[in-house]
């Protein structure tokens, strides 16, 4: 059983000068939050940490990293706060066992590769630190030596989740040594009937491949030596796993694998491995089509090494890899090979920088660091730093841009998802349509009917394909609403002249005046009135009777203006809902409220413009563009309207008046005070009102207040 003193044996000897204060402090903490704890073993709990920090420690791993395995359990199920073991042991390591927890937590349950994918990207994107995600896998490392004593079919689901989530991570880092020890481990679990053939071959026949072995490997040593190269040579069977993936592969049974042997020549680094490669293939035929050059092409975690197939002696297929001591020791513990101790702390000697450059691709990060130094002296390891990675209720893992919000959520599960959501709940709490999305976030998408998207949502929006939607929505919203408006306007004039749009629809003269325009139909007609993009009275004169439009006009010279005015009551105002928008805007001189009486204006190529009727700019304005509008109230829109309060410049009083609009309901958008001459004190605010008599309220009680001298609508 491991002992503290081992692991810090174990430092001390790639360490020497480390300081181990810390990992001291981790341990005598980890015994008292783990007290009276036992693992399904019966063994005390604290053995497990200690296991999962001599793993970490083997791999040559900094104090920090070490002393994070010794409380990786220990803020999980225990009375031990974060604020307690930052007291102990510092924030670094505190935050370092926060990660552990914090990815300890995700569940995985999808069957799909992809998804599988994702999650590994979520856990490296939480993970932040590289280390978290190295005390994580060393902590499975040792939950999977001792998963004999959890429920068969537990082992199956541990089991299973290893070969989808652990191993590729390890891979991925180049963590061979872990990854082969996970591999054998998930294949005996998984595949016991198959493990149980090979092992018992391997075993039957082991006495006579030891012998063999020892004998080849004199063979290769002496082959060294004549051709005075330095270096050493070490044999092995291969592992049931890797025999049992050959077996799967060409189909055969466990005696017919071709080579179950493999041997390795390891050179010091200035040695030459195409120069072995030469010497072996001189001696043994080569196996054609089995050179792979690792070293010229090295895998994408950074494995380098030459490998041939051979006839080796005795007529028996072998596989050979040739390699520096620097590439076996990537082999076997891929990034942590890179990190050297420098007084006590991790860091990269220069001659290992361009190792690193290839380590980096293996992250995939989008921001480039300055240099590799700088990457690896933080030892922080911003991984996916782009991108976030979410839960669906079904557990499904989604990947977003990162700042993407939980409207960009829902339009990621369905375009009517997305068109109706009203807000989300993250990990079961409450958030809203702006809420950014953290890696690890479990959500579910609310919607409602009666939702639909405005322009708002372009802000909201992050991604691309949720601001299609968006804008392709608003679009053709608009359209309707064009569509609707222009034929209002058509209607309203033309029941200037006794007709409307009803009776001109399908009639030969609209007919005919669409045959002459680019126009398909009424309905882009309509569009183009409400656009600006054809006038009202151009079509007016098209589909009345001849001459109609004319003696009207003539009429309207005299005492018609008199007769308009009487009989505008009778007219079809156009209905307006209050909403901004690109067709129907509100003039910024008079600032017109629901409720006041309006004035449209027809603009050129830019919709409507509504006015107060009593605005001095309408005077300046073609009687010939103002149309009738009315509010089409009960839509609830909200409209800024701005007031001057004047008063007294004492304390207070902004607080005063503040209060008098919570009161009423009613928002501040922005409020300015400034001091006016003597005493007197000027303050404007930005309301959010429905209407125009709700502004009266609040301007009604603001008065009310004392101090308050004079409150003034600001408009046109
Ligand atoms: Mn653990």
């Amino acid at each position: 059983m491991t002992q503290i003193s081992d692991v810090l044996e174990q430092v001390r000897s790639y360490a020497p000068d480390a300081d181990i204060a810390p990992v001291m402090a981790a341990y005598l903490l980890a015994a008292k939050a783990h007290a009276g704890q036992t693992r399904k073993s019966g063994e005390p709990y604290l053995t497990h940490p200690l296991e999962v920090a001599m793993i970490l420690a083997d791999l040559r791993m900094d104090v920090e990293t070490i002393s994070t395995a010794l409380l990786h359990d220990a803020l999980e199920d225990n009375p031990l706060s974060a604020e307690e073991m930052t007291e102990q042991v510092g924030p670094v390591i505190t935050q370092l066992v926060d990660g552990v927890t914090k990815i300890g937590k995700l569940k995985f349950r999808s069957k799909e590769e992809l998804q599988a994918e994702n999650f590994r990207k979520m856990m490296l994107a939480m993970s932040r630190d590289v280390r978290v995600i190295l005390v994580k896998l060393a902590d499975r490392t040792h939950n999977m030596r001792t998963i004999e004593h959890h429920r068969p079919d537990k082992q199956k689901t541990i089991a299973t989740e290893t070969t989808d989530i652990f191993i590729p991570i390890a891979n991925r880092l180049g963590i061979t040594k872990l990854k082969n020890e996970l591999e054998q481990v998930c294949f005996k679990t998984l595949e016991p009937d198959a493990w149980s053939t090979i092992s018992e071959f391997l075993d039957s026949t082991q006495a006579d491949r030891d012998e063999y072995i020892a004998r080849t490997q004199e063979v290769l040593t002496k082959m060294l030596a004549d051709e005075g190269i330095e270096g050493r040579v070490s044999g092995r069977a291969k592992s049931p796993f890797s025999i049992f993936r050959k077996m799967e592969a060409q189909n055969l049974s466990v005696e017919e694998v071709p080579d179950t042997l493999a041997f390795r020549v390891i050179l010091p680094e200035d040695g030459q491995p195409y120069a072995v490669l030469g010497a072996v293939h001189a001696r043994f035929a080569p196996v054609p089509g089995r050179i792979k050059d690792y070293i010229a092409r090295p895998k994408p975690n950074g494995y380098q090494s030459l490998h041939t197939t051979i006839i080796g002696p005795e007529g028996r297929r072998m596989e050979i890899q040739i390699r520096t001591e620097l590439m076996h020791r990537v082999a076997e513990e891929g990034i942590a090979a890179h990190w050297k101790y420098k007084e006590g702390h991790l860091a990269l000697s220069p001659d290992d920088v361009a190792a690193i450059s290839r380590i980096r691709e293996l992250f995939e990060t989008a921001r480039d660091a300055e240099s590799a130094e700088e990457f690896m002296e933080t030892v922080k390891v911003e991984l996916y730093a782009d991108e976030v990675f979410v839960f669906t209720p079904a557990g499904d893992v989604k990947r977003l841009r990162k700042g993407a919000t939980a409207l960009d959520f829902a339009y990621l599960v369905h375009t009517d998802v997305g068109n109706h959501c009203v807000g989300a709940r993250a990990n079961g709490r409450m958030v809203p349509l702006r809420y950014e999305l953290q890696s690890g976030d479990r959500l579910e998408i609310l919607t409602s009917p009666s939702q639909s998207p405005n322009r708002d949502w372009l802000q909201i929006c992050k991604t691309g394909r949720a601001l299609q939607k968006v804008r392709r929505y608003l679009r053709e919203e608009e359209k309707e609403a064009a569509v609707r408006l222009g034929r209002e306007m058509l209607d309203s004039e033309l029941k200037k002249y006794g007709s409307s749009a009803k009776k001109i629809i399908g009639s030969q003269e609209l007919k005919e005046f669409l045959s002459n325009r680019p126009h398909r139909d009424a309905e882009q007609l309509f569009e183009a009135i409400a656009r600006g993009q054809v006038g009202l009275s151009t079509v007016c004169k098209a589909v009345l009777p001849a001459g109609e439009y004319e003696r009207q006009r003539q009429q309207a010279g005299t005492f018609g203006q008199l007769l308009n005015r009487w009989r505008r009551p009778t007219q079809s105002p156009v209905l307006i809902t209050g909403e901004d928008g690109v067709l129907v805007t509100y003039a910024g001189c008079c600032n017109p409220l629901p409720g006041e009486d309006v004035v449209g204006f027809i603009t050129r190529g830019r919709g409507i413009t509504v006015h107060k009727a009593a605005c001095s700019q309408l005077n300046g304005l073609d009687e010939g563009r103002q149309i009738p509008v009315e509010w089409d109230i009960g839509r609830g829109t909200q409209h800024s309207g701005q007031i001057k309060i004047f008063c007294n410049d004492r304390p207070g009083m902004l607080a005063n008046i503040t209060s008098v609009c919570e009161q009423q309901a009613v928002n501040i958008l922005s409020a300015q005070a400034s001091s006016g001459s003597t005493e007197g004190a000027v303050v404007t605010l930005d309301l959010s009102v429905r209407d125009v008599a709700e502004l009266t309220r609040v301007i009604r009680n603001i008065e009310k207040i004392r101090g308050v001298e004079a409150v003034q609508r600001v408009s046109g």
